[in-house]
């Protein structure tokens, strides 16, 4: 299997050994299939897959054979041998033994190359390596699934079956990430949103298009408010602008050139184009536009619940989390030169802040710079990219934030600092964004009036906080199993009655809490108190307030918290101020 995706110096151990068992993996298959094809079978991050074609589909019990038939191969420790053919015999040769995928693997290499081969006992793959010394050395390793897949990822092609295995270095790594598995799985958000009434896909509506459920709409609407609150007592504006627009717009923006892919297809409409919009920044441009600047009103910060539509192949959608019609808490800050580094860190600090407030501590800051041979995705002009990169790693120098850079994340018109999160599964994600960008205010030819009396070019900083609504509830779904803090939560209390005649007061509990602003309800349901609790343990809801004749008689409220701890009569009044501190 050829694999050319790294440099040979990162290979590194765990690798190599992740990339043998790979090779394992498809000495036990022609064991049981002798005529299995062999495609691909790289190593990946947790362990390996291999690419198949068989003769059938591929058992649960076959998975316990292929494994128990590669623990077997293990113990016979047969040394990893390698081999050379010139190109046109090896093409000839794994012909002969009817392996066509390999043929055409060394087909496409250049020709006059040395094709290398590895032979591990009676078996010998097509391989650059490098590879453990034997099947000996390969770790803790277990097979996870079988999914479908296309030879070249080309759909058009032979369908394979490929199998998924873990491998890890000991026992303990082994059984820490199949615990982390059974994690992730508890707090599947998709799994999750549906338990808790949160939000539901629907067939007729189309893919990525969710639909906010009442109790997902609360929480949406509970981070708009904060982010939108916060937005404003720092200096933003906050504006409304179309989710579509003349493809000009996106001619001028440079969109048109290096996004199309994301887009959606032009609508026609009275002989003018039109397409739904992928980002907001051309329209916060035209806002800017629409009055003349002078240095003192710089920085003129403008945000937006800004919802936008971008096309993401139907395979990419998941959830929330990835979707083709979201929401972003947005805003673009048009400053002076001199201000670029004050208000990329005033960003972060919001950044901060806003983590502070949700719980999130595990994430790290990614300088995502540009990747100076792609000259297709990226706008050319070294000058603008050394000078962008250079002040936004003075932003984390002066802050004193730790950051690693990735080259080849860039956004097309500039440098952009990603903060990553890391999710159940510890795979990172992208959440919030700063870009600092002189490439758009030059294409919309935007000014101001200096100090001097002459026009000058505004910095445009591109900025999401929160990310899009979708993503972060998407987030914090998982993030918090679905226990969501009291301020965030879609239900903050459920008025249990223990019986008919606990109703009324039970209401009026609801009422005072009610015109607190609390979000409570009441379960009047004729049902033993011990079901209501017990649904109202699977909804998540944080406080429980059992009303019965005591606590009628002396206006308290039996309180017992989402877990099962129970706090006993607490006189109304005392709860209500226990409930603002907590929300404050
Ligand atoms: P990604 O790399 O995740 O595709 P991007 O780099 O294209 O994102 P930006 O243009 O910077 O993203 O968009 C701002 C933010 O919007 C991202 O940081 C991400 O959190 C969120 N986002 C992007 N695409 C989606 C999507 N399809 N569904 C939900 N949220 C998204
Ligand atoms: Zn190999
Ligand atoms: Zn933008």
């Amino acid at each position: 299997m050829a694999d050319n995706s790294q440099p040979a110096e990162q290979y590194d151990e765990i690798w190599k050994q992740r990339h043998t068992a790979a090779h394992v993996l498809a000495q036990a298959v022609v064991e049981m299939f002798p005529t299995a094809k062999l495609a691909i079978g790289p190593p990946i991050e947790d362990g390996f897959y291999y690419d198949f074609d068989l003769p059938r589909t591929l058992t649960p019990e076959d998975l316990v054979e292929v494994a128990s038939r590669m623990k077997r191969i293990k113990r016979d420790n047969f040394p990893l041998v390698r081999s050379e053919k010139p190109r046109e015999e090896a093409i000839a040769w794994e012909e002969e033994r009817g392996q066509p995928f390999k043929a055409e693997l060394i087909h496409d290499l250049p020709e006059g190359e040395t094709i290398s081969f590895y032979t591990q006992g009676p078996f010998t793959d097509l391989c650059r390596g490098p590879h453990v010394e034997s099947t000996g050395k390969i770790g803790v390793f277990k097979l996870a699934s079988v999914a479908g897949a296309y030879w070249r990822g080309d759909e058009k092609r032979d369908q394979l079956q490929r199998i998924y295995g873990y491998l890890f270095d000991t026992q303990e790594e082994m059984d820490a990430h199949l615990a982390r598995l059974e994690e992730a799985k508890r707090r599947d958000h998709k799994v999750l949103g549906k338990q808790l009434g949160l939000f539901a896909n629907n067939g007729t509506i189309g893919p990525g298009l969710p639909l906010w459920l009442p109790k997902g709409a609360t929480i949406r609407r509970v981070l708009e408010r904060h982010i939108v609150d916060v937005e404003l007592a720092s200096g933003y504006s906050h504006v409304y602008t179309p989710q579509m627009a003349k493809v000009d717009l996106y001619k001028i923006s440079g969109h048109w050139e290096h996004y199309q892919d994301g887009m959606f297809p032009v609508m026609k409409i009275e002989n003018e184009e039109f397409v739904l919009r992928p980002m907001n920044c051309p329209h916060h441009i035209m806002i800017y536009q629409n009055d003349p600047h002078s240095y003192r009103d710089l920085p003129v910060r403008l945000a937006e619940l800004g919802t936008m539509y971008r096309y993401e192949k139907s395979g990419q959608l998941s959830g929330l989390s990835r979707v083709r019609a979201m929401t972003l808490n947005d805003a673009h800050i048009f400053c002076r030169e001199d201000q670029v580094v004050e208000e990329v860190k005033g960003c972060i600090l919001m950044v901060e802040a806003a983590y502070r407030k949700l719980g999130i501590t595990d994430y790290t800051y990614r300088l995502s710079l540009h990747d100076p041979n792609d000259k297709e995705k990226y706008v050319d002009n070294p000058e603008l990219w050394e000078r962008a990169e250079g002040e936004l790693r003075d932003v984390f120098k002066d802050l004193g934030l730790p950051y690693y850079e990735a080259a080849g994340e860039a956004a097309f018109y500039g440098p952009k600092i990603d903060i990553q999160l890391r999710n159940m599964l510890g795979k990172e994600e992208t959440v919030s964004t700063v870009q600092v960008d002189r490439h758009l205010p030059k294409q919309f030819g935007l000014d101001y009036t200096g100090e001097d009396g002459h026009k000058h070019q505004p910095v445009m900083i591109h900025r999401g906080i929160i990310s899009t609504m979708e993503r972060m509830v998407a987030f914090l779904i998982e993030h918090y199993a679905g226990v969501f803090p009291t301020w965030l939560a879609p239900v903050q209390a459920v008025v249990l009655p223990i019986v008919d005649r606990h109703k009324e007061y039970g209401q009026s509990v609801v009422d005072k809490l009610k015109a607190k602003g609390f979000r409570v309800e009441l379960d009047a349901r004729n049902e033993k108190v011990g079901k209501k609790v017990a649904e109202s343990e699977v909804q998540k809801i944080p406080y429980m307030l059992v009303v019965g004749d005591r606590d009628a008689a002396a206006g308290t409220v039996s309180v017992r918290l989402h877990g099962g701890t129970d706090l006993g009569a607490i006189p109304l009044d005392d709860f209500i101020a226990r409930l603002v501190e907590e929300t404050a």
